[in-house]
């Protein structure tokens, strides 16, 4: 894999690979720790099951990565937002030899029989594995998972994209001449959590070409004093962020080319980037190129993007997500699979290299969203609707009740299914609430099943304190409405409709 060659050669150099709250990783040392990680992985076991990492921006979670793909296993990152509960249920789904704790969470929290390694196990595993050369015939190679994402599946278990050496080949290869990434020794910010794909244009763009990734914490991001204070000191070149963090961070008036002077580029992806937002950016960054890129993880990450100019925001009564990229052919088709005109609206389809095998363990799953085409082909019903005019690609809103809350995707059948596991809960709906055309906050309704003396107030709290047990934080709906009995609509179904406007 190219990343393993690129850590290796800027291993020689003084370069820094991650800066997270003042600690710093060199490239060197990203190179012997994983390469003593990945020593241990082979010694441990000889099958190639994924591990799990879990935990935030620390700094050791990337030689973690790049350990496991040294030994010839996919790694899975799951971000401190997941309670242990869907830690273990992605543990039970993998049966992972080891879980990498980098959270604050106790080993023994886990509860598990499996080997749950915390920091200090890790610096020992690195100390004691010290030296231990990996020779590449061991490498995850060409069809082999590198990585395996978990996302918010309908039926209320998260669903696991796979993602094969191959896949992020021909991704990296586009994105990082798109992003026009080089050696120079540039600062990529490192801002999305390893959980969500968008990270990986950090991670990979940046240390292939010996860049320096600028890591924002969870602990950074909950303090915007702190927050705006690294920006001023920590000469990003390059931007990569949901439209919502943008949209977070412009609420600091200071925020601005002033704040980050090396600012030249910025990349949104992974929900939709609307005019004004882009406006007030490329206003208070006036000089900096700004991109709009589309894809979901089942793709690699973005297959389709644009820059974004005056003419664009002047014409355009939306922004387009743009054009695919090299390697990928983007269909818009009705509902019996056929090719609409320019311009007609219908499902977004993508082929080619970088679309993923499909979902671990989970055939059912994977057929209804993923095909082989006649030419040998993989391709992804993206379950988005979209039209085209002359190659540009427009995105217009879902045909299932995934949505994008604050840039995370979310499947609303998987908060009313982890509902429904709280005790008294009969049945539950959750309902985006919207505000200015964007989901503002969720709302959970729910029926009981016994009725008891707490007030509807003191039962939809603890029934949320439940769910944060379940589902990441995220997730949990802002509150919790008791009802006595769901309004049903002809078709014998909760009518979502009619709560909506009951809210
Ligand atoms: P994820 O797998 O988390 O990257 O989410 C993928 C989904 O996010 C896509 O299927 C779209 O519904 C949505 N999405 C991603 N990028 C954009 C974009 N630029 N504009 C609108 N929606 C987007």
């Amino acid at each position: 894999m190219e990343i393993i060659k690129s850590i290796k050669k800027y291993a020689n150099t003084d370069r820094i690979a991650l800066k997270c709250d003042g600690e710093d990783l060199s490239y060197k040392e990203l190179e012997d720790f994983s390469e003593a990680i990945a020593a241990y992985l082979l010694e441990i076991n000889n099958d190639k099951t994924p591990i799990i990492i879990y935990g935030n921006k620390d700094n050791l979670i990337v030689p973690c990565m790049i350990g496991a793909l040294k030994s010839g296993r996919a790694y899975i990152p799951l971000d401190v937002t997941f309670p242990v509960e869907r830690v273990l249920t992605v543990s039970d789904e993998v049966h992972p030899k080891v879980i990498v704790n980098l959270s604050d969470k106790d080993n023994e929290e886990f509860n598990t029989d499996i080997k749950v390694i915390n920091k200090e196990d890790l610096k020992k595993i690195i100390n004691d594995y010290k030296g231990i050369e990996i020779t590449c015939d061991k490498y995850v190679k060409e069809d082999e998972n590198a990585y395996i994402l978990f996302t918010s599946g309908s039926t209320g278990k998260p669903k696991g994209v796979q993602i094969s050496s191959n896949n992020l080949d021909n991704f990296n290869k586009w994105i990082i001449d798109y992003l026009k990434i080089d050696d120079s020794g540039m600062t990529v910010m490192n801002q999305v959590s390893y959980s969500f794909d968008v990270s990986v244009i950090a991670l990979y763009g940046g240390l292939i070409n010996g860049a320096t990734l600028f890591s924002l914490s969870k602990e950074t991001m909950g303090n915007f004093k702190e927050l705006f204070e690294q920006f001023s000191n920590s000469n990003i070149n390059l931007w990569i962020s949901t439209p919502s963090f943008v949209g977070i961070c412009l609420n600091e008036d200071s925020f601005n080319e002033n704040m980050m002077k090396e600012l030249d580029s910025m990349i949104v992806l992974g929900e939709v980037l609307s005019k004004n937002l882009t406006k007030e950016v490329m206003g208070r960054f006036p000089k900096m190129r700004m991109m709009n890129g589309y894809g979901p993880t089942e793709a690699t990450v973005a297959v389709t993007a644009i820059d974004v100019d005056d003419e664009i925001l002047e014409d355009e009564k939306s922004i387009p997500i743009g054009y695919a990229m090299d390697g990928i052919e983007i269909k818009i088709v009705d509902k019996d699979g056929n090719e609409v005109e320019d311009g007609e609206k219908g499902e977004i389809i993508m082929i080619g290299k970088s679309v993923s095998k499909g979902y671990f363990n989970n055939p059912e799953k994977t057929n209804e969203v993923f095909y082989t085409t006649k030419d040998n082909e993989r391709a992804y019903r993206a379950g988005d609707i979209g039209y085209r005019i002359d190659g540009k690609i427009y995105y217009c809103g879902r045909k299932d009740f995934q949505i994008k809350l604050n840039g995370f995707r979310i499947e609303i059948e998987d908060i009313e299914n982890n509902l429904c596991r709280v005790p008294n809960v009969r049945n539950a709906v959750v309902l985006p609430v919207y505000k200015d055309e964007k989901i503002a906050y969720l709302q959970g309704v729910v029926e009981l099943k016994e009725k008891n003396d707490l007030s509807n107030l003191k039962n939809g709290m603890l029934i949320k304190k439940e769910l944060e047990k379940l589902i990441q934080s995220y997730m949990v709906p802002r509150s919790i409405k008791i009802v006595e009995d769901f309004p049903i609509n002809t078709n014998g179904k909760i009518d979502r409709k009619k709560l909506m406007e009951e809210m």
